[in-house]
């Protein structure tokens, strides 16, 4: 049974000009923070509950999706996550467990909410892929997968659900081989599915976990080890002739085909430490998060693309590492009205460098240099609860009161020496509809929701060339929910009716080489059936309604380039 172990954690006193702002190196090399990544169903939600009752955050499993409901009664944006099971809001849980602490970063399971996925991976510091073993990979995980790859991501891979049929193990090596290009290293290795699911051999220790159902519902299962060389002790306690002849043979051939562990190439995220269990049993979740810990990296160092005093990363750039004598971080997500009661606006912030203290004052990379910004109040969210937060390390997610100052991508800092982490870029959207207000006595309230609303990085938002902001307004996202949100939220927290009405294209490209390059293409009569469009910096977007379409446009127009997004 763990049991959890709280460090002490130094306070550092709060005068600006005394303050030491490097992050102690013992609170930098105990924390691990994580995303998971999955398709919607394969228990997820499950999993996170299971690692957040060995760390002692819950007392019974279940608690998360309470808590999900009792928000969810609170307001009704939150009723829409309930009503469709879908979680929207991505929010961070930490919690201490053998003197490490835990951060993980919630991640929305439904495709249409992958924004937010992608930029709590930006976050992130690790990755954990679970898969259904029953079905392997699916769409949902090959999309994320990719945005983990561009990062370099370590990606731990967990295939759950193994007490339902399932795939064989080889068969789900081959497949994250061959579509990803990516090694597995069985870390633990299954003993049966379904209803003969008997167990894990964890290849490290080589020992045999056997399966357990845990007693009480939502309670710790029991664990039952046997060495792998107590033969007489497995095969009694297997008590199935033919799974324990196929353990003896998988382990000989594991042995033999399967690369080493090589934990370069695992941080490099070239191969990924394998695991299998059960998370609704509670079966092999501690076995995974007592390996990850270990083999998980602490908070990284990040590359910044402003020229500071931060020496210098192997490809010349500035590298910005958790040890740095100043504090420095980036926002990630912001939102509004997370609790109706108080119209309140947060931005969620990740620790990069040294220590975040309560009251601190920091430069902003998009403000003139000089200008300050008091931190009074950092908040550690979980769920919808919220506790103040006194200290903060590397590796940390802080949400802070946000005046409407900062956005997604804008990076925090101490000391003089300008820094600004690279933006969040966004996937490009392939949903296109008009939105108006009705009533035009709402219309003030209409645009000061949008405006919110953009800004949070909910939708992008597209006008009609040289549009100014008195034309119909286009919104733009991945996924159709996120408009059904929009609407919600513009109902609920603003008190407006809003009418969509959605447009057929579905592939949207920014223009590199601007009006001149949209204009020639205008000129030599190429645009019919393109729609183009400004975004908010009244850069050129054509709206295409498939990707044939953008394909020959390019193909005939050799000197129009047109990207997926630009930043
Ligand atoms: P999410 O959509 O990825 O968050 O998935 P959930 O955690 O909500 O799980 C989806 C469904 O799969 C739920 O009905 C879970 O009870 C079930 N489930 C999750 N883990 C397991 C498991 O290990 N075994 C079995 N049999 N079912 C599971």
């Amino acid at each position: 049974v763990a049991t959890r172990i709280r460090l002490f954690e130094t306070v550092v006193k709060t005068d600006s000009r005394t303050t030491q702002f490097k992050a102690p190196s013992h609170e930098i090399d105990r924390r691990r923070n994580l995303a998971i990544i999955s398709h919607p169903d394969s228990g997820k939600t499950t999993m996170t509950e299971k690692l957040l009752l060995y760390g002692g955050a819950l007392q019974q499993a279940g608690a998360v999706r309470q808590k999900a409901e009792q928000r969810a009664t609170q307001s009704d944006f939150m009723a829409m996550e309930q009503e469709r099971g879908i979680s929207i809001s991505s929010t961070v849980m930490n919690f201490d467990y053998e003197g490490y602490r835990l951060n993980i970063l919630d991640t929305p399971g439904h495709q249409d909410f992958s924004e937010d996925t992608y930029r709590a991976l930006a976050a992130a510091d690790n990755a954990i892929m679970l898969l259904d073993a029953a079905k392997g990979l699916e769409p949902q995980t090959r999309k994320l997968f990719e945005v983990c790859r561009m990062r370099g991501l370590p990606l731990f891979t967990f295939c759950n659900k193994m007490d339902r049929p399932a795939l064989s193990p080889y068969e789900l090596m081959d497949q994250i081989q061959d579509e990803f290009q990516l090694e597995s290293f069985p870390v633990l290795w299954p003993i049966g599915d379904g209803e003969r699911f008997k167990g894990v051999l964890d290849r490290m220790e080589n020992t045999v976990h056997l399966y357990q159902k845990s007693t009480t519902r939502g309670g710790k299962a029991d664990v039952v080890k046997v060495p792998l060389d107590d033969t007489e002790k497995l095969q009694e306690l297997i008590n199935d002739e033919e799974l324990f002849e196929k353990l003896m043979e998988d382990k000989e051939i594991l042995d033999e085909l399967v690369s080493p562990l090589d934990m370069e190439r695992v941080l490099a995220g070239e191969q990924t430490p394998l695991f299998f269990g059960s998370a609704m049993t509670n079966f092999g979740v501690q076995l995974f998060l007592d390996k990850f810990l270990t083999m998980g990296t602490k908070p990284s160092s990040r590359l910044a693309v402003s020229k500071a005093d931060f020496g210098s990363g192997d490809d010349g750039r500035e590298v910005v590492a958790p040890e740095h004598e100043e504090f420095t971080g980036f926002v990630f997500k912001t939102q509004a009205n997370l609790d109706p009661k108080h119209r309140d606006r947060l931005a969620y912030v990740r620790v990069v460098s040294g220590v975040y203290e309560k009251g601190m004052k920091v430069g902003h990379s998009r403000s003139k240099a000089g200008k300050k910004y008091n931190l009074a109040q950092a908040q550690a969210l979980f769920g919808s609860d919220r506790s103040s937060v006194e200290v903060a390390y590397p590796g940390d997610v802080i949400g802070i009161n946000n005046p409407g100052s900062f956005a997604i991508g804008d990076t925090l800092f101490t000391g003089n020496s300008r820094v600004a982490f690279p933006g969040i870029p966004s996937f490009s959207p392939e949903k296109f509809c008009y939105i108006r207000a009705p009533n035009p006595s709402d219309y003030k309230s209409f645009r000061k929701g949008i405006d919110q609303l953009l800004d949070e990085g909910a939708v992008q938002a597209l006008r009609q060339r040289n549009d100014d902001g008195g034309g119909p307004l286009m919104l733009a996202a991945v996924g159709q929910l996120q408009f059904e949100v929009v609407q919600a939220r513009l109902k609920n927290e603003y008190n407006v009716d809003s009418i969509m009405e959605p447009l057929s294209y579905s592939l949207a490209r920014w223009a590199d080489g601007g009006w001149d390059a949209v204009d020639k293409a205008d000129k030599d009569g190429k645009l019919f059936g393109i729609l183009v469009v400004q975004d908010r910096w009244k850069r050129p977007v054509l709206l295409f309604r498939n990707d044939w379409k953008a394909a020959s446009l390019t193909e005939e127009e050799k000197y129009l380039e047109l990207k997926p997004w630009s930043s």
